[in-house]
């Protein structure tokens, strides 16, 4: 006997992504209207909480709404499943039901913990994302991906789990570390590289601009990277295919992190990755010399960095890449550039390539 349970469904996770100066004032109006729940949690970290949470969570309480605070303390260390226990387990007891809406408030870590713990509190509750970091307003907040780290790896639990809505303030830029700013664009340079040769000039072009964050360069830079993150995943919502683009300088990068113990951070070790990246592409025939010394410039003009630090051991870097999480069978897949602004998915390339290439950039 056989019993057929059949769940072929077209699922429909679209959701806007807003993105304007000063919005986060607009939040009340925008979810009476538009995104209406029995009860809204904030979820932030300790820093957010005091910048942009407390006055978040009185302004939505002042329009007679249910709404409650819950933060962790601030840093990638926090990036696990405890955190994700002690919030639970506070949603829990306060019985907060299934037509809760959590409001993940903050940087990257905040999205992605956030976005964990509504994937699986009571099976799945809405969700919408505030970034507050460049990072996040550029990449991390959209596409869906949430997830912790454990002592085995970054990243490695987590679900695909789309919000109800994304909404970008630009200007909760203005608070944000320079560093962890410089950080963000290695992402945005990324989405140029891959995508959209126009916008890779015109960061060339603003860059003096866009470092003193001057609001209509943002939005730009800002839209014009959600728009590219937003073609690729609509083509495809679980990286099957072409979002493995997006991937492009994270196979060096992701090594580097993990071979610095994660004390690089991540933007820098993706600006070393594209660096890396676009040198292999050179080497494979793929790359002209003089776009790969264009995209070294934008870099150093961001303050970004370009070699790897002393202290890091290359031999290390290449073994990291057999274990990076896109590795198929213990093999990685480079996402090569063809030119600026057109990347290519599902390269092998020989060691003897990448140690050529570590090697210039020490
Ligand atoms: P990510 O780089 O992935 O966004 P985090 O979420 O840890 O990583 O954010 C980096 C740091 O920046 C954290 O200490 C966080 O509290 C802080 N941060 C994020 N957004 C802002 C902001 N708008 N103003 C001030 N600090 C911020
Ligand atoms: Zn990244």
């Amino acid at each position: 006997m056989k019993i057929h349970i059949d769940l072929k469904k077209t699922e429909d996770n679209s959701y806007d992504i807003i993105i304007g100066s000063r919005i986060l004032n607009r939040i009340p109006e925008i979810l009476k209207k538009e995104n209406p729940a029995d009860n809204y949690i904030i979820i932030t970290d300790s820093n957010i909480k005091e910048i942009y949470g407390k006055d978040l969570l009185n302004n939505i309480k002042n329009n007679n709404l249910q709404t409650t605070l819950i933060s962790f303390e601030a840093g990638e260390q926090s990036k696990n499943i405890n955190t994700v226990k002690e919030i639970l387990s506070e949603m829990l007891k306060n019985n907060f039901d299934r037509d809760s809406l959590i409001l993940a408030l903050g940087g990257g870590v905040v999205g992605d913990i956030a976005g964990f713990v509504a994937s699986v509190y009571k099976r799945g509750i809405r969700y919408i994302q505030i970034p507050t970091s460049l990072i996040a307003q550029v990449d991390s907040s959209i596409g869906g991906k949430t997830g912790i780290n454990t002592r085995y790896g970054k990243n490695l639990l987590g679900t695909f789990y789309q919000p109800e809505k994304v909404i970008i303030d630009t200007s909760t830029l203005k608070t944000l570390p320079k560093q962890e700013f410089i950080n963000g664009l290695s992402e945005v340079i990324k989405h140029a590289l891959i995508k959209d040769k126009d916008f890779f000039n015109f960061l060339e072009k603003n860059i003096n601009t866009i470092l003193s964050l001057n609001n209509g360069a943002l939005e730009h830079i800002i839209k014009r990277s959600c728009e590219i993150k937003k073609e690729i995943i609509e083509k495809d919502e679980k990286e099957k295919h072409c979002r493995k683009m997006l991937n492009l300088g994270h196979t060096i990068g992701h090594s580097l992190e993990s071979a610095s113990s994660y004390k690089l951070p991540h933007g820098s070790a993706v600006s070393i990755g594209l660096l890396a990246e676009a040198k292999i592409s050179g080497e494979l025939g793929l790359l002209k010399q003089a776009e790969i010394k264009q995209i070294k410039s934008l870099l150093e003009t961001c303050r970004l960095p370009t070699t790897i630090p002393e202290f890091i051991n290359l031999k290390l870097i290449i073994k990291n890449t057999s274990y990076d999480k896109k590795a198929v069978k213990g093999e990685p897949y480079y996402v090569l550039l063809e030119k600026i602004g057109k990347a290519k998915i599902g390269v092998k390339v020989p060691d003897k390539i990448i140690s050529k290439v570590m090697e210039e950039l020490k």
